[in-house]
């Protein structure tokens, strides 16, 4: 097998890495200790060479560092010429980004710049006989988990969903630090950042929390929310949603869980008014007690519920909350 040379882009914001580089690092170094291969992170922005001890103790034998005033905050062509040329001149067989809203927006365009492939979304990644990077995306509504290669083309590029891989574990590591050229037009090129709102964060992290109450399009509006919101909070849990409450602004992006959201794996798992899309699925199927609340009994939610309750949600629910609140009382 070839010994390949694997890449991991490494996000961070204002000097602090995304949980996601780290469990890349820990399959990258998996990977590269399956096949003799090596492990390069990626760390670009303004102030962070202090990051890379940080990466080489999580896994890195290399970094490819890009520490200049112009790269923080984050912008996407400046990211993707720096990546790029690195990239034309590494030669890396390997290039894997978290998929998060900032990977999912450069490794697209760092792809097409570089004119190879990219899977969207893996779950898991692992190598076959000959080196090439095996990548399984669940697909087809999330009903199959696709394997997918790119065997002709370098570098083979992923984005992996946050949280579905371990995270790399610290160790007393030694690695080498090359400094990538930044060239000095970047600062005219492309859009600025002007601004940057922060969302308040929830009170109960949903990566965290141990009861989940998600609810769905059978919602059908703010009013019935704000009974998904009332039984996370009696329960002590946090909300989750789908993709159509977020679109419809009942719920901030920040609660979707599934494909393209978070992945959650509480200890209970309530699902409101949600059919059981795969893309949503596999953000909640590790939860360890799943409640599913749909008016159709067909619903495919059902399959992987532990308990499954048909009927109309606001039906379920009143009688519910006010048990709760009775028992609740002082
Ligand atoms: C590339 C891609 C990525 C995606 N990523 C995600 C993702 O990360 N997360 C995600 O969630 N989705 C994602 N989606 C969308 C996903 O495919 C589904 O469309 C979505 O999960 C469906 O959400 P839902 O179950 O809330 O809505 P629906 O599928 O419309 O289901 C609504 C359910 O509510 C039930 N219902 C209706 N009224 C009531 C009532 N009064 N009481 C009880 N039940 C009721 C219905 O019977 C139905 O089962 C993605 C799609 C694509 C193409």
């Amino acid at each position: 097998m070839a010994k390949p040379q694997i890449w991991v882009f490494m996000e961070q914001r204002s000097g602090a890495l995304h949980e996601v580089s780290l469990e890349l690092l820990g399959k990258a170094r998996e990977l590269a200790a399956a096949s003799g291969g090596t492990v390069a992170a990626l760390v670009l922005g303004a102030d962070v060479t202090g990051l890379a001890d940080t990466v080489i103790a999580h896994g890195a034998d290399i970094v490819l560092l890009a520490d200049h005033p112009s790269l923080e905050p984050y912008r996407l062509l400046p990211y993707t010429f720096i990546l790029a040329q690195a990239c034309r001149e590494g030669r890396p067989s390997i290039l894997l980004f978290g998929a998060t809203s900032m990977g999912m927006e450069l490794a697209p365009r760092l792809a097409a710049r570089l004119q190879t492939g990219l899977s969207a979304h893996c779950i898991d990644l692992r190598l076959d006989s000959d080196g090439n990077l095996l990548q399984m995306v669940p697909g087809w509504g999330g009903g199959v988990v696709a394997t997918i290669k790119c065997p002709r083309h370098r570098p083979q590029m992923a984005t992996v969903m946050p949280g579905v891989l371990k995270k790399s574990e610290p160790s007393p590591r030694s690695g080498q630090i090359i400094n990538l050229p930044v060239g000095a037009d970047l600062d005219v090129s492309g859009p600025r950042v002007l601004e940057i709102h922060r969302e308040e964060p929830q009170e109960m992290p949903l990566e965290a929390a141990e009861v989940v109450v998600a609810g769905g399009w059978g919602i059908g509006g703010q009013e019935g929310w704000k009974l998904v919101e009332e039984l996370a909070g009696l329960l002590g849990g946090a909300v989750g949603a789908t993709r159509p409450p977020v679109d419809e602004g009942w719920a901030s992006e920040a609660q979707m869980i599934g494909q393209s959201g978070k992945t959650v794996r509480p200890r209970l798992y309530i699902g409101v008014g949600i059919s059981g899309m795969s893309h949503h699925v596999v953000g909640m199927d590790g939860s360890e007690f799943v409640v599913a609340i749909n008016s159709d009994p067909q619903a495919p939610i059902f399959e992987v519920a532990d308990m499954g309750l048909v009927g109309d949600y606001r039906e379920i629910l009143s009688p519910l909350l006010d048990a709760i609140r009775q028992r609740l009382k002082p």
